[in-house]
């Protein structure tokens, strides 16, 4: 039988645990999977491009479990009264297949693409880090700020978007969380002046230049999340050219993130490398460091498996029919037999 955590389900699992509480599961499931990163089966994911967005399949497995998901992108989704990403995967067990969880996977993907967010952070970042700029302030954003303040002590962000709509929902949402100070400034430059942290969360697929070289100072650690795309960026190539670069799984960045701006052998670290101590991660208070994220099958994987511990802890979610379940494996027909007793009963 498999699982079945629609999106009411996950919400309702979030407040059982507890949002800082459900953010710090996330990552440590996070981190431990980065650490075995060579025990993984890795690919880029797979994608379908349209005028208008793309449509992703981002499979992860290692020799127990195997994660897929399913995830699109279309900036222009407001219109149609939609969220621009919108996902839902499964997780299976690879010695039979069996799916143990199906989930919704759209909210979940705001608290995964928060944790590694935080999990490159923690590598990262300045460890007296306490003040965020976040350009931004769609559906990602409040995620962003949220596992920012609780995991790594940010107290200050101050937050731009060119729609002033979404500025007043950001504003209003983190108002719940009274140790946070939101500021509101009036443009990109003002959500990068002076800060720690610099996260980037637009949508644009147009080749968007968001953040300039002018922009950063000193140890600044830009945390950019929207540019995960060919053909969507949200980094001058000068501002790349400034910092030491980090990515989830080179071969998917090279094509989707801010460094397809760079030649194919242009020197990036991959994180999980930092994580497990082989490479080295910010050397100097003064560095710019950057994290190019675009989103990784193997957080996916570890945010199914998240879910599907805790949803089974805590008794959540739905045991539903996905797949047959048989007295007879290969008496498949059974099932829709005219003259079995399962259709007799739905005839009743
Ligand atoms: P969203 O559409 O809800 O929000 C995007 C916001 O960016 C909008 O409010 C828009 O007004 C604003 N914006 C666009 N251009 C801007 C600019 N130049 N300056 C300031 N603000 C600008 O989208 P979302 O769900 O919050 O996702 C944001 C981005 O993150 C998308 O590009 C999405 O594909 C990407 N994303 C990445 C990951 C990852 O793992 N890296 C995961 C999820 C989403």
């Amino acid at each position: 039988m498999t699982r079945f955590i629609d999106v009411p389900s996950l919400g309702q699992l979030v407040n059982r645990v507890g949002m800082p509480e459900f953010f710090r599961g996330m990552v440590a499931t996070m981190r431990a999977d980065f650490s075995r990163w060579e025990e993984f089966d890795k690919c880029a994911r797979l994608a379908s491009h349209s005028d208008v967005g793309v449509i992703e399949l981002m499979p992860a497995a290692d020799a127990q479990r195997y994660a897929f998901k399913y995830v699109n992108g279309h900036p222009g989704n407001g219109r149609h009264g939609l969220t621009t990403v919108m996902a839902f995967g499964a997780l299976a067990d690879v010695e039979t297949g069996l799916p143990v969880l199906l989930s919704e996977l759209t909210l979940t993907t705001a608290f995964r693409t928060a944790a590694a967010s935080v999990l490159a952070a923690q590598e990262l970042a300045r460890p007296d880090s306490r003040v965020m700029g976040i350009i931004g302030c769609g559906a990602q954003s409040d995620f962003q700020a949220i596992a920012f303040h609780h995991l790594l002590g940010i107290e200050e962000v101050r937050v731009f978007d060119i729609d002033p709509r979404a500025t007043a929902k950001l504003v209003n949402n983190l108002a719940a969380f009274p140790g946070l100070k939101v500021t509101p400034v009036k443009s990109a430059q003002a959500a990068a002046s002076g800060v720690d942290i610099l996260t980037t969360v637009t949508a644009d697929k147009n080749f968007a230049t968001v953040v300039t070289a002018d922009m950063l100072s000193p140890g600044l650690h830009i945390n950019s999340v929207g540019g995960d795309c060919p053909g969507k960026t949200e980094l001058h190539v000068d501002v790349l050219h400034a910092g030491h670069i980090f990515v989830e799984y080179e071969p998917q960045t090279r094509v989707e993130g801010d460094i397809q701006q760079l030649p194919e052998d242009y020197p990036v670290t991959e994180l999980a490398w930092v994580i497990d101590g082989t490479a080295d991660g910010r050397l100097h208070d003064k560095d710019v460091t950057i994290f190019d994220s675009v989103g990784f099958a193997l957080e996916d994987f570890s945010a199914l498996s998240y879910v599907n511990q805790l949803a089974s802890e805590h008794d959540i979610g739905e045991v539903v029919s996905l797949v047959p379940d048989l007295a007879d494996p290969r008496d498949l027909f059974a099932l829709c037999a005219p003259q079995s007793p399962l259709q007799q009963t739905a005839v009743a």
